[in-house]
Formats: C-alpha cells, sequence, structure tokens
C-alpha cells in the first residue's frame, strides 16, 4: 500500500457533497442501528445534522441532480484532528476487494478470487492489522468472497455482513466456516442500516428491493461511506436496477466502486446523474473472459466527466481523504489512459504484468465454483505439499493449486507442510 506513486488530486468543492455529516460522531450513535431496527428509512440522527442533510439521505429525488454545494464550505464537517481515511482497493485479479480504514478502523469490503486469500494475508500481515471491525461480502460470488478467508486468517472480525446467510458457492462457505470458528455470525444488513467507521459512517443503500431471483449479484449489499465531505460508494456487482434503487441516497461523490467490474448492464445514466463521480474504480483482471470493462460502462463513465482508475491497468489503487478533498494513487501506468477499452487498448506493452497475483479468468462469476479455485490451502502441483496462505515458503503462482479444506488437500494427495503445519 505505501510504495503507490500519486498521481491526481480529485480536490473538488463543487458537486455532490450534500450528504456530509455536519460533526464528528458520537460513540454510542450508531449501536442501535447496529441491530438494524432502530431506523430503517436512512435517516441517521447525527448530532448537528440539519433537516436538509437527513432529507437527502432519505432520497428525495428532487435533491438528486442539484450540483448544489456552493454552501457546503460554511456546513463543512469537521474531522476530528489527527484522523485518517484512506481506501485500498487492491488488484486481485478478476473481483473485488477494498480496505477501508479511518482513524485505526478497518472494514474489508470483499477478498477478491480464492487466488487472492495470499495477497490479502501479506497485505494485512504487512500492516499489522489482526482486526478487522466489519467484513462485508457484498454478494456470495467466488470473485468477492474467495479471498477472504485469507484475510481472516491474520485478522479477527468484529461483525460481518453478506446478502445472504446461506449459498452454494465453496468460498462463500469457507468464509463463512472461517467466522464461525472466529464466533461471528453473517448478518444481513437492510437498507437504512448504518455504522462508524472510526469518524466516518457507513450507510447501506442497497438493495432497496430483493430480486432473490438467483442471481446473486442484483442482491449485492450497496455502501454509501461518508468522511467529512468526502464520499465513497461501493456498488458491488449491482445491475442497473439495484443502482436505481440506491441512487435515491446519492447526490454526488468522489469515488465510485464501478458495479460490476464495469459490465454493460451496469453504471447507468439513471445512477450515474446521481452519483457523479468523480471518479471511478474498475476492478478487474487484465484480457478477462468477460469483456470487462465494457465500451459501454466506459462511455457512460467518460459522459459524466469521471477520472477511471482500473487495476487491470494501474495495480493498486489507493484513495485518501483528509475530510475535504482525495487523493488518488495508483501503483503503476499513472499517465495511462484508462477509458481506452479492449485488450492492450492504451496500455499494451506498459501493462506488462498483468493483474493481480496471477487471478484469472477462470475464476466463475456466477453461482458453481470452479474446482480449481480456493482460498485457504495453497498446494504445489511439484512437490506436493500443501500450505497455509501465511506460509513463508509458498510455491510459485504458477505451480499453486487451491484447496477448500485440508481434507480436500490431503485427499488430493497433499501432504502437510512442515513450517506452517496446515
Ligand atoms: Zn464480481
Ligand atoms: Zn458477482
Amino acid at each position: 500500500m505505501a510504495q503507490a506513486q500519486g498521481v491526481a488530486d480529485s480536490a473538488g468543492e463543487g458537486a455532490g457533497k450534500a450528504n456530509s455529516n455536519a460533526s464528528s460522531p458520537e460513540g454510542s450513535l450508531s449501536i442501535a442501528e447496529k441491530n438494524g431496527v432502530a431506523d430503517t428509512n436512512g435517516n441517521v440522527a447525527r448530532p448537528g445534522d440539519s433537516a436538509s442533510k437527513a432529507e437527502s439521505f432519505k432520497g428525495d429525488a428532487d435533491t438528486s441532480s442539484a450540483a448544489g454545494g456552493s454552501d457546503q464550505a460554511a456546513a463543512a464537517p469537521e474531522v476530528p484532528d489527527g484522523s485518517t481515511f484512506s481506501v485500498t482497493y487492491f488488484d486481485v485479479g478478476q473481483g473485488d476487494a477494498a480496505l477501508v480504514q479511518c482513524d485505526g478502523a478497518y472494514l474489508l469490503i470483499d477478498g477478491g478470487p480464492p487466488s487472492a486469500s495470499s495477497l490479502l494475508y501479506s497485505a494485512l500481515s504487512r500492516e499489522g492489522i489482526s482486526y478487522l471491525d466489519y467484513v462485508v461480502a457484498t454478494h456470495p460470488d467466488t470473485d468477492h468472497t474467495g479471498g477472504i478467508a485469507g484475510a481472516l486468517e491474520v485478522a479477527t472480525a468484529g461483525r460481518a455482513f453478506c446478502s445472504a446467510t446461506q449459498a452454494e458457492q465453496r468460498s462463500f462457505n469457507a468464509m463463512a466456516d472461517r467466522l464461525s470458528s472466529q464466533g461471528v455470525s453473517l448478518e444481513v444488513p437492510e437498507v437504512g442500516d448504518s455504522w462508524e467507521l472510526g469518524s466516518a459512517l457507513v450507510q447501506v443503500i442497497g438493495p432497496v428491493t430483493r430480486t432473490d431471483d438467483g442471481d446473486a449479484n442484483n442482491d449485492s449489499i450497496m455502501l454509501k461511506i461518508t468522511y467529512g465531505q468526502t464520499v465513497f460508494v461501493f456498488a458491488g456487482d449491482a445491475d442497473s436496477n439495484e443502482e436505481k434503487g440506491a441512487a435515491t441516497f446519492l447526490d454526488g461523490c468522489d469515488v465510485l466502486k464501478v458495479a460490476h467490474h464495469g459490465s454493460a448492464g451496469s453504471s447507468c445514466y439513471a445512477f450515474l446523474r446521481a452519483a457523479l463521480p468523480k471518479n471511478a474504480v474498475i476492478s478487474c483482471s487484465n484480457d478477462n473472459s468477460y469483456g470487462h470493462p465494457t465500451d459501454d460502462a466506459l462511455s457512460r463513465l467518460r459522459d459524466c466527466g469521471t477520472a477511471v482508475y482500473r487495476t487491470d491497468m494501474q495495480g493498486d489503487i489507493v484513495a485518501e481523504s483528509d475530510g475535504t478533498a482525495v487523493t488518488m494513487s495508483v501503483a503503476r501506468n499513472a499517465e495511462v489512459d484508462t477509458l481506452v477499452a479492449g485488450p492492450g487498448g492504451g496500455l499494451g506493452a506498459a501493462g506488462g504484468s498483468s493483474g493481480g497475483n496471477g487471478a484469472s479468468a477462470a475464476v466463475d462469476e456466477g453461482s458453481g465454483d470452479s474446482n480449481s479455485a480456493a482460498g485457504s490451502y495453497i498446494g504445489n502441483k511439484n512437490s506436493k505439499k500443501f500450505h497455509l496462505p501465511s506460509c513463508s515458503s509458498l510455491p510459485a503462482e504458477h505451480n499453486r493449486v487451491y484447496f477448500y479444506s485440508r481434507d480436500e488437500a490431503v485427499s488430493a494427495g497433499m501432504v502437510p507442510c512442515k513450517r506452517c503445519n496446515p
């Protein structure tokens, strides 16, 4: 996370700050709300909130297109002295994983595909993070839950949320098992639920209407995080219908984690008009078989004047906020035109390093898991030893085979590594 090179300062005091919170939160604020019973209409009774701010989170459609904000400086909520806020969008290949940090509290949103397990383990270890206040799996799909097991090996979770408490995906069940061994049960949040992360506020803004149509994407948990005057939106794999429901909770944002890796059925105009993202992050792998991100989504983002960042081209992407402005930085290819679609487009040879840690397009997005995908144990095809993702002697990426359980590794003829004793 530290080696990112700064590339852009999106400081802007213009549009889209109407939802800012007006004062620092009180410690007890969201305790009741955490139970999901206190206030389901989205109002957050923060001290100092004006009525209009509460209204705007309620979703008054009339406010959604207001570019306003000229008076926001006066109402600028202060973030406490010494407060910090950052989001790291990890380059996990084809999938999503983001770590939100505020004042030393952590929220992990998705964990990428199973192959991201060791990446997350390393990232958390490196930062000395042994406790994740919140883990949100936006939905059970493998490219979002696969790597969470690795994160949970180094860190315990305070609370954990997903759009479902039961699912077929083996990566989902590996995550649920790991959570349950920590005494944590998955909860399904409601729209309007909110909780504090340090001095930031996390609000659930979707799905307003559950589809339960068998496509987990369209019930993805959508989050809006407000820190001072800055707003971050995480859209999971939502389609345009879910986006439209969530749009009523938005009035501009600083960074949008683009829905569904930039697929054509997401990032609809109705949503983008409300989200008005200054910056957008698309998380996908180089040359993925889904064609993510699509020309359609990219051109709609272009129409919004949004600065687009892509993990497939730029590696880890970090957004830092001081409560007023957001600074974006990337690990590589700071100058590349990320709106140029297609394999090799705009990036070509410069991109040499393909996405992430070898995660490939083989990861199945749907409910079925590919057999090669798992995250909890890593085997070596050659030596036939298997390891924990935390082991100091993991095999090279191209020699790895992943397993969901110890039993599975053993029955595949693998023997436990003597160093990590899996
Ligand atoms: Zn996905
Ligand atoms: Zn999905």
